[in-house]
């Protein structure tokens, strides 16, 4: 296949909503599974229309920034003061280019001011007060950090606070044992021309301390994409992911040691166990090899293969309902 010659066989896509070890008896959260299937539908439905993988990702995360369910956008953890602190980065596989922002609380779509980043200014990588200016100057949506606070997260806020802990966001942090707990959005795809893209978007940790930076909006950490490798999106412990260098990690092995994709994941997520982190990833291989693999007790996710069947998961196991 080369780039002029798209070819719908060769498109994939994955989702996921987060990873955590949420209450034995959390059930089988019909809602979480219906959002994963309709952004899943809907992202591969552009794929199929000839949209390139960036777009797919980028419009998936944009809806699940807008689903309060998930940990990013409207419904985002908020950190110790009560404030969401957003973080998204988007990366595209073609050559390498990418986009990131952290702690903004005021622009409406996070990963969307990651694209603009990306493909309007010179930079990377803005945080902050420079991150939101340069959101009004490109004419983003803008709204008051009110607009991303929902009830359940100022409750699960004062829950972690209770507990003395830093959590994921679908951790049950009823009998939370350590001070971890996740619930980032993030999407891979690989388009009909087979190129890559990968995006993430989160509010990060529940009760994290103000300012602090996860591995969502960190290129080669917990976004990332390379043609000739693979597009991977985190979500877990970010400081473990940080120290394990798990998207660039993944890439190594495939592109200079020759391994599986399902090989580098395992070993990088073997290194953010290392490292004292629980989560996961979704990644997606130059051939169109999907790995989902996750050491926390769940991860939300769906995911498309050739076939062009929408499957969603939470728990272990494979092809769910
Ligand atoms: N990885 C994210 C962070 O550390 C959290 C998550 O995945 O929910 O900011």
């Amino acid at each position: 296949m080369n780039s002029s010659s798209p070819d719908p066989e060769t498109i994939r896509f994955a989702l996921h909503g987060g990873a955590g070890d949420p209450p034995p008896g959390a059930g089988p959260q019909p809602q979480q599974r219906d959002v994963l299937r309709r952004v899943a539908g809907e992202a591969h439905a552009l794929l199929r229309a000839g949209a390139s993988a960036l777009d797919a990702v980028t419009r998936a995360v944009e809806l699940m920034e807008d689903c309060p369910l998930f940990n990013a956008g409207i419904g985002a953890v908020l950190s110790r003061d009560g404030q969401p602190e957003l973080d998204a980065a988007i990366a595209d596989g073609t050559d390498r280019a990418c986009g990131a922002v952290t702690g903004i609380s005021r622009v409406r779509s996070p990963i969307r001011l990651a694209r603009a980043i990306m493909e309007r200014t010179p930079h990377v990588f803005f945080g902050g007060a420079g991150a939101e200016r340069l959101a009004a100057e490109l004419g983003l949506e803008l709204v008051e950090p009110g607009f991303f606070i929902t009830a359940e997260r100022l409750q699960q806020l004062e829950a972690a606070k209770r507990a003395g802990a830093i959590t994921l966001d679908h951790d049950d942090h009823a009998f939370c044992d350590d001070d971890a707990a996740f619930g980032t959005v993030g999407a891979v795809a690989r388009d009909s021309r087979g190129h890559l893209a990968a995006a993430t978007s989160t509010g990060g940790l529940s009760n994290k301390l103000p300012g602090r930076v996860g591995d969502t909006p960190v290129i080669g950490a917990g976004t990332f994409a390379d043609d000739r490798s693979a597009a991977v999106s985190c979500t877990g412990t970010g400081e473990s992911f940080i120290r394990s260098g798990f998207g660039h990690a993944v890439h190594a092995r495939i592109a200079w040691c020759g391994w599986t994709l399902d090989r580098a994941c395992a070993e990088a997520l073997e290194s953010v166990a290392h490292y004292h982190g629980r989560g996961g990833c979704i990644a997606i291989d130059a051939q169109g090899n999907i790995a989902l693999p996750f050491n926390a007790r769940s991860m939300y996710r769906a995911w498309v293969e050739a076939d062009g069947v929408v499957r969603v998961a939470i728990g272990p196991g494979g092809d769910g309902a």
